[in-house]
């Protein structure tokens, strides 16, 4: 669930999410550790909040955070109105004691953020980590690629292997935000030092009232992300004819059948040698 509202009547975008039901989701599908649930949960929130901000049907995001964590590589996909998906390298890294999201994704690399309209180019924007905690390697990847100076906080509590509560607050400035105005909001929320435990005591639209309900808000309407899958049978068999009849019976003749699995849902899709020749039917 994504809660919006408009400030000081159309100076700034504050966003409050409570992402809960979507990071369990993930952690049914992936097994992930309890430290790596933590970084996915924050990581996902963030690309439900940028994916929920799309206007057009098809446009994509994805997001690849790669800083040289024990997690490995993390890769993030949304549709427009919030559906994401995502995967990172190593699921369950750190299992065994309470690494922080910091040591799980790591604070060397690179964020990488594309987002594609439909329009020739997709839109590509890069900027270093500054910690890998997720929360400030966004407010300047805001800041840096998008002139957006934004303030991010994030936060996922985990207990027993589950997610109690995740989510985040982020405000973001319109055009004629002024300096003053960017600098109370970002102090706000400077002090959302854990949104999972906030989440605990209020809901996504009690932390809208309590902490922003005096600055002329006006709502906007929600938006309800959800973990979801984008593929199909269909896409994998394009994928495969790309390759080639002769390729693909060659595949089987040493494997036995090809086997192609989705990295965002672990769903497997088998392909026998009947299969391929159906593929190639009428060529
Ligand atoms: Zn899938």
């Amino acid at each position: 669930m994504i809660k919006r509202a408009i400030l000081f009547g159309g100076k700034a975008i504050v966003s409050v999410l409570d992402t809960t039901d979507t990071v369990n989701k993930a952690i049914d599908i992936h097994n992930f550790s309890q430290p790596v649930a933590r970084a996915m949960g924050k990581a996902l929130t963030m690309t439900a909040f940028m994916s929920g901000n799309f206007k057009g049907q098809g446009n994509k995001l994805t997001i690849i955070i790669d800083g040289n964590g024990k997690g490995g590589k993390a890769v993030l996909c949304g549709d427009c109105g919030a559906k994401v998906r995502g995967y990172i390298e190593n699921p369950k890294a750190c299992a065994e004691r309470d690494a922080s999201v910091s040591e799980i994704i790591g604070k060397e690399g690179s964020l990488n953020v594309i987002k594609d309209f439909g329009l020739k180019e997709p839109y590509n924007g890069l900027s270093q980590l500054v910690n890998g905690n997720i929360d400030e390697d966004f407010a300047y990847y805001f800041t840096a690629s998008e002139q957006l100076p934004s303030a991010v906080a994030l936060g996922v509590k985990t207990e027993g292997g589950r997610c109690v509560k995740a989510g985040g607050i982020i405000v973001q400035p319109m055009p004629n935000c002024s300096e003053e105005e960017i600098f109370v909001l970002q102090d706000i929320v400077r002090n959302f030092t854990d949104v999972g435990e906030l989440l605990c005591e209020k809901s996504a639209d009690e932390i809208m009232e309590f902490y922003f309900g005096h600055f002329e808000i006006s709502r906007l309407p929600d938006i309800y992300e959800d973990y979801v899958c984008s593929c199909s049978r269909e896409r994998i068999e394009e994928m495969l004819i790309a390759l080639g009849k002769e390729e693909l019976l060659a595949i089987i003749k040493t494997r036995g059948a090809i086997e192609v699995g989705c990295e965002f849902c672990n769903k497997k899709y088998v392909f026998e040698t009947e299969d391929v020749k159906g593929l190639f039917d009428g060529n």
